[in-house]
């Protein structure tokens, strides 16, 4: 399409990197193919707890107040109790992050005296001061609740040994982080988090085990609850909300202990029966119905992306041709200026705020400056398209999002511009891939 490659030059896009797209997407074709069929698995999926739900238009309207009877709520967290085969569903509005929903879901389920152990090392680090790695005021530590850890082995493999251990009497939940989050290392695949699960209730049945699936939902089309893991938790301003939700989060697994979620949110004796929608559901429903396809976009982003970069030299995790268990991509640039150029890329390319330039700066819940770019019609949400790097050695980019590929497609495309811009890839090394 000639005029296509038209308005890419207009729209500041070398020539060069135009044909390294085009190169990078010709290689890319069976992995979308791929991709797209998880996504036809997935998009059923939803269509059917919709419909044996019932779903009705008198389900997208809200209630306000105390919300008793909030049919739309109800049926929300049937047809996400169905998508992940779980006995219950808490999916609120007054749930306001992934982080919110993951303290919530800990601080519900564990009493004084219990402990929380991470079997993948290092958790997400906004839950260090949820449990209190990092002295926080009212994290779970100043509640009398301990929390031990045991570190991946060198090839990313679970320490078996080490996990035996470490479960002793007190633990009472396990946390299962399925993406990388700021890591150095792989996301987990269900099949292996299915794995660690069966592995730890064969040492302590009664043990919970809650896995957060932030970035993971509709990646694959069995997600932590069918492996086995008790809670699974996760944002609406990532996967599952598909752009549209503007708030909230979820949490699904065995009543028990999402009831004890319920009443931690709410308050003791009233739990589920709370909680005024406000005429908020109906991007909640159409944003879960749109998620398959918006994750495949933000896969295909992603592959895009890794497939260009390591093809100009840069250490890429995952790798173009690895099997994905979540929509991260990380890119290695070992310096600021790389960290810096294409998140400038990635924000010029945004269809609001791309004349603003991110700059690092000192975010709550994070122990080094960060620099993001995020021109979202939500703000901050990780589904569409985004990047963001801890200023910090190695100097990683976690890339992420896209809501439709194309758009995807030419943010990457700006920000692998950028770093043409400012030299710190020069216009051969692009030759070199084509
Ligand atoms: C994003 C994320 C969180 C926290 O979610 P927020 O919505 O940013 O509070 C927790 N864990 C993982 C793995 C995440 O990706």
């Amino acid at each position: 399409m000639e005029n296509t490659k038209e308005l890419y030059a207009q729209m500041g896009i070398n020539e060069t990197v135009y044909a390294c797209a085009k190169k990078a997407e010709e290689a890319l074709k069976d992995k979308f193919l791929k991709i797209d069929e998880v996504a036809e698995y997935n998009q059923l999926k939803v269509v059917k707890a919709m419909q044996e739900c019932m779903v009705g238009e008198a389900c997208l309207l809200g209630t306000t107040g105390y919300g008793y009877n909030d049919i739309g709520r109800e049926t929300l967290e049937k047809v996400y109790a169905h998508v992940f085969h779980t006995e219950d569903a808490l999916v609120r509005p007054q749930i306001t992050c992934g982080t919110h929903a993951l303290a919530l879901a800990l601080s519900a389920n564990l009493r004084p005296g219990d402990e929380v152990l991470s079997p993948v090392g290092k958790p997400y680090d906004t839950l260090e001061e949820v449990i209190g790695i990092r002295p926080s005021k009212g994290s779970l530590a100043e509640y009398g609740i301990t929390y031990a850890q045991v570190d991946l082995l060198d090839n990313d493999a679970f320490d078996h040994e080490g996990i035996k251990k470490a479960l002793n009497e007190k633990t009472k939940l396990v946390t299962i982080q399925r993406s990388k989050g700021y890591a150095n290392r792989r996301s987990f695949g269900v099949k292996q988090i299915g794995e660690l699960i069966s592995f730890i209730k064969s040492i302590r049945p009664d043990v919970i085990c809650m896995v957060d699936n932030c970035y993971g939902e509709f990646v694959e089309t069995i997600e932590p609850t069918d492996v086995g893991a008790d809670l699974c938790v996760g944002s609406l301003i990532k996967n599952p909300g598909g752009g549209l939700a503007p708030i909230g989060g979820y949490i699904v697994g065995k009543k028990e202990y999402v009831e004890n979620c319920a009443y931690r949110l709410t308050s003791p004796g009233l739990g589920k029966e709370v909680g005024a929608s406000l005429g908020i559901l109906s991007p909640f429903y159409q944003g879960f119905f749109l998620s398959p396809t918006v994750v495949a976009s933000a896969l295909k982003s992603a592959i895009f992306a890794s497939y260009l970069l390591d093809g100009l030299g840069f250490s890429v995790l995952p790798t173009p041709t690895e099997d994905r268990h979540d929509i991260i991509q990380a890119v290695t640039f070992g310096t600021p200026e790389g960290v810096i150029a294409f998140c400038k890329g990635i924000q010029a390319g945004a269809p609001v705020d791309s004349y603003v330039t991110p700059e690092p700066w000192d975010m709550p819940g994070y122990d080094s400056d960060v620099i993001m770019a995020a021109g979202c019609f939500v703000s901050g949400s990780s589904i569409e398209l985004s990047a963001d790097g801890p200023m910090k050695e190695p100097y990683n980019v976690y890339f992420q999002g896209g809501l439709t590929y194309p758009h995807g497609k030419f943010g990457i495309m700006k920000a692998v511009n950028q770093l043409l811009e400012d030299g710190v890839i020069g216009i051969q090394d692009l030759k070199n891939m084509i």
